[in-house]
């Protein structure tokens, strides 16, 4: 292990996040240590939280073993808990709490994943005193993610210090770009799907969240 200061990875397990790690493992001698969040936000009726743990749970000893070692570890964050005292979550979803039934499935989490990234990321960069948090989302032209990368800065300044601007995942790079340079067998262990169809584990993909569009709108210009 490097005495190099350290650089912390939220790793969700999809393409983009996986592709930021491999190439920071693979392209620079950088003190990584990656961070997962089970993120309890009731997407995909639970199964989402599910998929990924797997997902992470094989794509981490593979890449120890292919590329080099790294620092790893995982955090659970029940956003479900706070969702029924929010004001903006049944207005923005034109229905009031008290329309939902008691079953926390069908309350879909309000906050973006990537502000609770921001969030523990920052706090994990401030424990171990990181240079760097990589973290965030694929930019979106109609400026929703960028708006959503200022907030999670804002998140970093309240917690992190000295604080670092969070650098946006996956580093401006096409989706096209990033599935082009993860090798098949790891390109095959990621999961980006929102909604996994089926009862348990192993699921398949829904083919119709904006995720599992984006991923064949990339394959599709790939092949
Ligand atoms: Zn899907």
């Amino acid at each position: 292990m490097t005495d190099k200061k350290p650089s912390v990875v939220m790793f969700s397990g999809g393409i983009d996040s996986t592709a930021v790690l491999k190439r920071l493992l693979v392209e620079t001698d950088k003190n990584i240590y990656a961070h997962h969040i089970n993120i309890i936000n009731g997407e995909g009726d639970g199964k989402r939280l599910i998929a990924e743990a797997v997902t992470v749970d094989q794509i981490v000893p593979y890449m120890k073993k292919t590329y080099r070692d790294f620092n790893y570890s995982e955090s659970t964050i029940d956003i479900l808990q706070i969702n029924p005292l929010i004001y903006n979550f049944p207005r923005l979803m034109k229905k009031r709490v008290w329309d939902y039934d008691d079953d926390r499935k069908n309350i879909r989490g309000y906050m973006w994943d990537i502000h609770v990234c921001a969030y523990m990321g920052s706090i994990l960069a401030n424990y171990i005193d990181a240079i760097e948090l990589y973290s965030g989302d694929r930019y979106d032209p109609a400026g929703v993610v960028e708006n959503n990368l200022k907030g999670c800065d804002k998140i970093a300044e309240g917690v992190w210090y000295p604080h670092k601007p969070v650098t946006l995942t996956p580093l401006n790079e096409s989706k096209i770009k990033s599935i082009q340079y993860l090798e098949k067998e790891l390109l095959d262990m990621t999961w980006g799907c929102r909604k996994p169809q089926g009862e348990a584990w192993p699921y398949t993909i829904c083919n119709e969240c904006k995720t599992c569009k984006q991923i064949e709108t990339a394959l599709s210009e790939t092949s």
